[in-house]
């Protein structure tokens, strides 16, 4: 099978040198495996993805040396199969509405019987509020639309029977790699109960990513270590939809001097700026320090 990866951006600011290091593993992974680097706009969250900053990546990115086949798929274009997903998630009853704010949530987690509030790779851990929402097959009712929907992760979970695994072929922040494995309750201690379906969105982050990575029969996915916890979420969705598992290939984040990873409103860090104070691609190279690809092992 070809080895096919993708770099996926979201055109919510510009692009900083985080993300072209990340772009430019992926694409020499890609070259070393003789394979293919797709790119994938993530612009789900319309209220702020701009065209402005979709255009600067592609620009970006061309700058930098990359190319890749057009035409580029773009999430916004793919909400009929992610509606399809969360209907057969709610036929099968793993979704409920939720109607908590950030602040019940808060609240409700933070009470003074409930201890510290737990922090999953979504944030805070869901303390289960509307979980008595929750319908039955027996008395079926179409999924709601324009409202959150979270997966029952306890339902859910039992999919995997105890375990479940992925490859690491990176290093994930605490040095994992190779065979993970984690357990049904793992996810529930870890994970809980996430959106699946935002209100504002009629998706996910969680839910697009594994069904594009699938529609596009993304072998191998080169992403940063911040994502590392969620890809354990991403395996369990593809258990419960039946889609294959690509390898993972996580990688470090590019940091500031004081150690903080970039966030994309660093403009300071933005390829563009560089680029305006006359650097060139390999001034970036050197600035991430891709010179060196030992991580690749
Ligand atoms: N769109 C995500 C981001 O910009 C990347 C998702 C992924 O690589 O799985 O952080």
């Amino acid at each position: 099978m070809i080895f096919r990866t993708r770099f996926a951006p979201s055109p919510t600011g510009p692009l900083h040198l985080g993300h072209a290091y990340s772009a430019m593993v992926a694409y020499e992974l890609a070259a070393l495996h003789n394979g293919e680097f797709l790119l994938r706009i993530e612009d789900i969250d319309q209220g702020r993805a701009r065209p402005k900053w979709e255009a600067q990546i592609f620009d970006d990115l061309k700058w930098l040396g990359l190319c890749w086949p057009e035409p580029v798929l773009r999430q916004s274009t793919r909400q009929e199969g992610y509606a399809s997903a969360l209907d057969a998630l709610w036929q099968r009853d793993l979704l409920y509405p939720c109607v908590c704010t950030r602040r019940d949530i808060q609240a409700a987690a933070s009470a003074p019987q409930e201890g510290a509030p737990l922090h999953g790779p979504d944030g805070l851990i869901y303390p289960g509020t509307c979980r008595a929402r929750k319908g039955t097959s027996s008395d079926p009712t179409p999924r709601p639309h324009g409202q959150n929907l979270r997966l029952d992760m306890s339902d859910a979970a039992a999919v995997i029977y105890n375990r479940s695994e992925f490859w690491e072929g990176g290093t994930g922040p605490k040095g994992e790699s190779g065979q993970i494995t984690f357990a049904a309750e793992d996810l529930l201690r870890d994970v809980g109960d996430i959106v699946l379906a935002r209100k504002d969105m009629a998706t996910s982050y969680h839910l697009s990513v594994v069904l594009d990575d699938a529609a596009q029969g993304i072998t191998d996915v080169v992403r940063g270590q911040d994502l590392f916890d969620a890809t354990q979420i991403h395996v369990l969705l593809q258990r419960l939809l039946y889609l294959p598992t690509p390898r993972y290939h996580h990688h470090a984040l590019i940091r500031d001097e004081t150690g903080k990873r970039l966030a994309k409103r660093d403009d300071s860090r933005a390829i563009s700026l560089y680029r305006s104070e006359g650097a060139t691609p390999a001034d970036i190279r050197r600035l991430v320090g891709l010179e060196r690809l030992d991580w690749l092992g």
